[in-house]
């Protein structure tokens, strides 16, 4: 009894320190607005004039208090002397709010299929387009940190715009009736690729609006690939495959992300208020107009994106007449490009990029999709403390242990959460696969639960697994991973043990 009153008596003073803290959050929330709000009409205001007076307008603005001035000294910004400094206006502008003096954002209806309706994705902080974004964040995908950085050195004017002539996609994509359905594509932008023939008008009136999406044909050569033609095992066909040195014929698109918040959200079963609270909070506080902007529904997340391999004519993608080999891969950079045999990962997307062509070849077509979400989307460091940790495990690297390890380091045990990615699949038009080359049951119930048929679901061929993998793919079949075989049990999976330190010589 004793015990449940003070459980109840913590718990009260929880409760109410908890609302005092939220109090005094939401206090200065409001006292910033205000001061944010005020400082941003007079630079409004002052915008047309001189910049004498401008500069009379800062002396105003600068504290005369002595207490105040203290203050200001303890977060004064680190000196900016460097070639970058002209690259800003002088007053910083933290963030926005939507009933701020001229904040404006065009309009912007996702899961609408007339672009001219929908409107395009304008993320740009660039003077012409600052107040009428309609997207948090930047363009780039991860990569606008490189361009901060190059703006930063003076070696990017931030005023530049990007010269679009004949950067058009090579290929028709779309449109799709998926386009138009606001919970089929909630990660990518439908019009991405279209973007500067759609909103030419736009852009010629000086907004910053850029392409999230690029299309390009290419050749390839892959050692693997290589070696089926000349073993006889893959045919030449003059299209597909062009010659005998196996060099093949692809068109490829780059996708970086632009997610619709409310979407994304609905995707994880979990409200928009913690989604950007959570993407606020864990990226150190980066945008924060994921809090202040409730109205801007739609953000460039500083994330890697995907690529997307076609093999065969692309029309066919999207016509159920055709076959379709479909593989999904999550980017493995130790296997795909460095050849490491802890897992299955090259070899799975290289049988991948084999059967595309095949079904190619057969008068169907083939899509490879390589997202960016490197060890389960943990990151590499985490992955190879899980590799440390598992060969260093009492009882050595075995197969029941493979999971529990990588959870024991970061928590859970994938990051990848599947559930965004067939909105590539959607975006191409696909409306079933004949043939989906993976194993994985994630990615598999992601698919069919957005309403893409599987027929026919293709593991890995045994002897395409190399040996110190057979850890990490029997676990994953014990997992519930798809396999024509029968799960192994706890006992015979502490039996699959991987190379230990002692076997690696360096
Ligand atoms: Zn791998």
């Amino acid at each position: 009894m004793e015990d449940e009153k003070r459980i109840e008596d913590e718990k009260r003073i929880e409760d109410e320190t908890s609302k005092e803290l939220l109090h005094k959050i939401l206090n200065s929330v409001e006292l910033l607005k205000k001061e944010q709000d005020a400082l941003s009409a007079k630079v409004d205001s002052y915008e047309t004039q001189t910049n004498d007076q401008f500069k009379k307008l800062q002396d105003q603005l600068k504290p005369n208090d002595k207490n105040e001035k203290s203050k200001v000294k303890e977060i004064q910004q680190p000196k900016v002397t460097s070639k970058g400094s002209k690259a800003y206006p002088d007053i910083v502008i933290l963030t926005t709010y939507p009933d701020q003096f001229g904040i404006k954002p065009i309009p912007l209806e996702w899961g609408e299929s007339d672009p001219n309706v929908r409107g395009p994705v304008l993320a740009s902080r660039h003077p012409s387009s600052i107040k009428v974004r309609n997207a948090i964040g930047a363009y780039g995908g991860s990569y606008c940190v490189y361009r901060a950085l190059a703006v930063a050195m003076g070696a990017l004017d931030p005023q530049h715009r990007p010269d679009f002539q004949n950067t058009e996609p090579t290929v028709t994509i779309g449109p799709h009736p998926q386009w138009g359905m606001p919970d089929k594509i909630v990660s990518l932008d439908p019009f991405g690729h279209l973007t500067t023939t759609l909103f030419d008008s736009q852009i010629a009136q000086g907004l910053d609006i850029r392409p999230t999406i690029a299309i390009t044909k290419a050749h390839m050569k892959v050692a693997e690939i290589e070696n089926l033609v000349k073993d006889g095992r893959l045919k030449v066909d003059g299209n597909v495959v062009l010659n005998d040195s196996g060099e093949l014929n692809v068109v490829k698109a780059a996708v970086e992300p632009v997610w619709y918040l409310p979407g994304v959200a609905s995707r994880f079963e979990i409200d928009e208020g913690t989604l950007r609270r959570a993407l606020f909070e864990d990226t150190g506080g980066m945008y924060p107009e994921l809090i202040t902007r409730p109205d801007l529904k739609v953000f460039l997340p500083p994330i890697g994106g995907l690529s997307v391999y076609i093999f065969g004519n692309p029309a066919f993608i999207s016509d159920p007449s055709k076959r379709l080999t479909v593989r999904v891969h999550d980017e493995c950079n130790g296997s795909d490009v460095f050849g490491s045999d802890i897992c299955t990962c090259r070899p799975y997307l290289i049988y991948g990029m084999e059967e595309s062509v095949r079904e190619a070849q057969n008068g169907g077509a083939g899509v490879v999709v390589y997202f960016r979400k490197e060890g389960r989307a943990l990151g590499e460091v985490i992955k190879y403390l899980v590799y440390n940790a598992r060969k260093r495990s009492a009882g050595g690297d075995t197969a029941d242990n493979y999971f529990l390890r990588t959870e024991n380091v970061a928590g859970v045990k994938d990051m990848r959460f599947q559930a965004l990615m067939p909105d590539v699949l959607h975006w191409l038009g696909i409306t079933k696969i004949d043939r989906m080359m993976s194993m994985s049951n994630m990615k598999y119930d992601a698919i069919v639960g957005s309403g893409i048929s599987i027929y026919e679901r293709v593991p890995i061929p045994d002897e395409l697994i190399p040996q110190d993998s057979r850890v990490e793919i029997d676990a994953k079949i014990a997992e519930g991973y798809f396999s024509t075989k029968k799960a192994p049990t706890k006992e015979e999976l502490s039996q699959v043990k991987g190379r230990g330190w002692d076997d690696i010589q360096h």
